[in-house]
């Protein structure tokens, strides 16, 4: 029996026709993230015990600012490099190091979260600075072995 019922045509029409375009190819972190900066280093992976490209996320001579060179943040480093920063006239020149641990001074360590580029697996490396720039690779391990005393 066809019962003569109105139906209003109800097709849900979802309003997600447009895909927003901001979106952009790396811009997977949380809002929130703090600013940081790449250092990729070589060392072998404690996970797959491959002498590999590890790429280390650190805080240092990290900011959304920045000055004529463009923002210190998300830029890539070797070890030797010098970080991009404000000069050592600035007065946020002292903040160069916000973020790592001073050791014996001037030196400070930070333990970054990095990604072996060979297996991918999620590691912890410490890295030492001095003077703004990225020295030498202190110890790697993996992430479920974060080091003691260090910041994560
Ligand atoms: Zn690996």
């Amino acid at each position: 029996m066809g019962a003569p019922r109105s139906t209003e045509a109800e097709t849900e029409a979802e309003p997600e026709a447009e895909t927003e375009p901001e979106a952009e190819p790396g811009s997977e972190h949380p809002t929130a993230m703090a600013a940081y900066n790449l250092i990729v280093v070589r060392a072998p992976c404690p996970s797959c015990k491959r002498p590999s490209e590890i790429r280390c996320q650190t805080h240092v001579a990290s900011s959304f600012d920045g000055d004529e060179r463009g923002r210190f943040c998300a830029r890539t480093y070797t070890l030797g490099e010098t970080m991009a920063w404000w000069g050592p006239g600035d007065p946020r020149f002292e903040q160069w190091c916000d973020g790592a641990l001073p050791t014996t001074p001037p030196l400070y360590e930070e333990a970054c979260y990095s990604t072996c580029a060979s297996c991918q697996a999620d590691l912890c490396v410490v890295i030492e600075f001095r003077n703004v720039v990225p020295t030498r690779v202190v110890g790697v391990t993996t992430e479920q072995n974060w080091p003691a005393g260090h910041l994560r």
